[in-house]
């Protein structure tokens, strides 16, 4: 008879250095150590970040721009389904982004991977970064991410290749106007607040009219998505006008949050391969 429990058993040691797993019956059994786990993801942490910068980066802008063109030709309520859908791509981004930010901001403390991964938009975490943006000068908030201001790369990187170097910090001068005007965007970050603790639940509901909910009409141009509030008894109403111009506004804040990750992690990688260079 074959032993189809065997496979329980055989993770009783640390794949990675052999040290021996406790575990109780009925637990999920872990395949590696706590301390090995951290060495695997950290190892990785390069690769991780090259690859998601080839293509994950970008996928909110794609669903945004591809949903903003498809608007213009679609009828009304189809028109707020998908300008719902731009907006939703708008939080995840700023989740994307934020969460990249924060993984940056403690790299060599943890592996990149799991901060980003592990990484969940909540409203004060949002607030947070927005104010701390806002209110700090862009040398420092480089300085946090392990990296020079555009104009220090030369110095900093004396073994960068002088059209590397000019790259990098065209992208990085382009970066820091991307951020004061994503800082600037007020109205669309408090969106994506009222909006994200119902994504985290796994997406609002989507509504044309709200007067049966709380007796307040929408405008025309107006969709809402409603969202449960256990702890206060509550539903919330986030209404969300989906004008063309509001909604090209958002796309292209997309846009803008897309290009600060992909530089962020340009600029990290670069960091990091010079750095590698510059060791003993
Ligand atoms: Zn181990």
């Amino acid at each position: 008879m074959p032993d189809s429990s065997s496979g329980r058993s055989i993770e009783e040691t640390c794949r990675d250095c052999g040290k021996p797993l406790s575990f109780h019956v009925g637990e999920t059994h872990a395949v590696r150590c706590a301390e090995c786990y951290d060495g695997f993801l950290a190892a990785r942490d390069i690769d991780f970040l090259e690859s998601y910068s080839q293509l994950g980066v970008t996928s909110r802008r794609i669903v945004a721009e591809t949903c903003l063109r498809a608007l213009v030709m679609e009828s009304p309520p189809v028109r707020k389904v998908l300008a719902m859908q731009i907006l939703e791509q708008y939080v995840q981004e700023a989740g994307d982004m934020i969460g990249l930010y924060y993984a940056l901001k403690q790299r060599g403390r943890q592996p990149l991977m799991r901060a980003m991964l592990e990484f969940k938009l909540e409203r004060e975490t949002a607030m947070t970064f927005f104010q701390e943006v806002a209110t700090t000068a862009p040398d420092e908030v480089l300085r946090s991410l392990g990296l020079p201001m555009p104009a220090q790369l030369k110095t900093k990187y004396p073994r960068l290749s002088k059209s590397d170097e000019h790259d990098l910090r065209l992208q990085m001068q382009q970066m820091l106007g991307d951020v004061k005007r994503i800082g600037d965007m007020g109205e669309g970050v408090m969106l994506a607040l009222a909006q994200a603790s119902g994504e985290r639940r796994g997406g609002a509901a989507i509504t044309k009219q709200s007067r049966w909910l709380d007796n307040t009409g929408l405008r025309p141009d107006q969709v809402a998505a409603i969202s449960l509030d256990e702890g206060r008894r509550t539903v919330n109403i986030a209404a969300i006008s989906v004008d063309e111009k509001r909604l090209e506004n958002i796309v292209s804040a997309i846009g803008a949050m897309t290009h600060i990750s992909s530089t962020l992690i340009y600029a990290t990688l670069t960091a990091l391969q010079e750095e590698a260079k510059n060791a003993p």
